[in-house]
């Protein structure tokens, strides 16, 4: 009902680039054809890879050497233009619009891969809730979770505690501001293969920080699936 409303508002302009848009779509014609996909890349991190070698497993050297807490990660598209403009709107200028065209192009990405057994979407802590007023990795995963037809497991993964802006934040300070962010709810009932899901993934410290917990807390396997991969 939402959706039909801002339709109604902003009939089909390309948010790209302001041009009408395809079928009164939120995209045009060209920067449809323009998207970055994502490319060959390592199968546990994103990372981009040269051509693949079908006679080798697609993995970088960091992961061959130190094996991330997940087993697989998958990006829609590579971060950059549109998502550089795509995803602060989304995130940080309440622009749901845009939102819904990222949740689309992860659907039509993420629909060859193999379903798991939950979505969970990398939450937010209370606080930061309140001040955005939504959840970006929420606000992508629910429809991800209707068109795949995968279960929503939103209340599973628990942020207890804020932590800065990881933006401000070398590698090491990454990984440093979320000791102790999540934590599993206590009973909850974790199946065996999840995907955790965000926005964009950078250096992978929050995805890593929240798969850890999971598997301490029974999930066999844990995957990532984010809108955009910053290369
Ligand atoms: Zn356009
Ligand atoms: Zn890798």
């Amino acid at each position: 009902m939402r959706h039909d409303a801002i339709r109604l508002l902003w009939p089909g302009r390309c948010l790209a680039c302001a041009a009408p848009g395809e079928n009164g779509r939120d995209l045009c014609a060209a920067c449809r054809a323009a998207l970055p996909w994502h490319g060959p890349a390592c199968e546990r991190c994103a990372l981009p890879l040269p051509a693949p070698n079908p006679a080798e497993t697609a993995l970088c050297g960091t992961c061959l050497q130190r094996p991330p807490p997940l087993a697989q990660t998958h990006a829609a598209c590579t971060y950059r233009a549109p998502l550089d403009r795509l995803l602060p709107r989304f995130k940080f200028h309440h622009d749901l619009a845009a939102g819904r065209l990222l949740s689309q192009m992860m659907v039509e990405a993420f629909s060859p891969l193999s379903r798991p057994d939950a979505l969970i979407p990398i939450p937010l802590h209370r606080a930061r809730l309140r001040r955005r007023g939504y959840d970006q990795a929420l606000e992508l995963a629910r429809p991800l979770a209707d068109a795949l037809a995968i279960p929503l497991l939103d209340d599973a993964l628990l942020r207890p505690r804020a932590t800065a802006p990881q933006s401000r934040l070398d590698a090491a300070g990454r990984q440093r501001n979320l000791r102790g962010a999540f934590t599993v709810r206590p009973g909850a009932d974790l199946p065996a293969h999840v995907v955790l899901v965000d926005d964009v993934m950078t250096t992978g410290a929050t995805l890593h920080a929240a798969a850890i917990v999971l598997r301490r807390a029974g999930a066999a396997r844990v995957d990532a699936w984010v809108a955009a991969r910053v290369p």
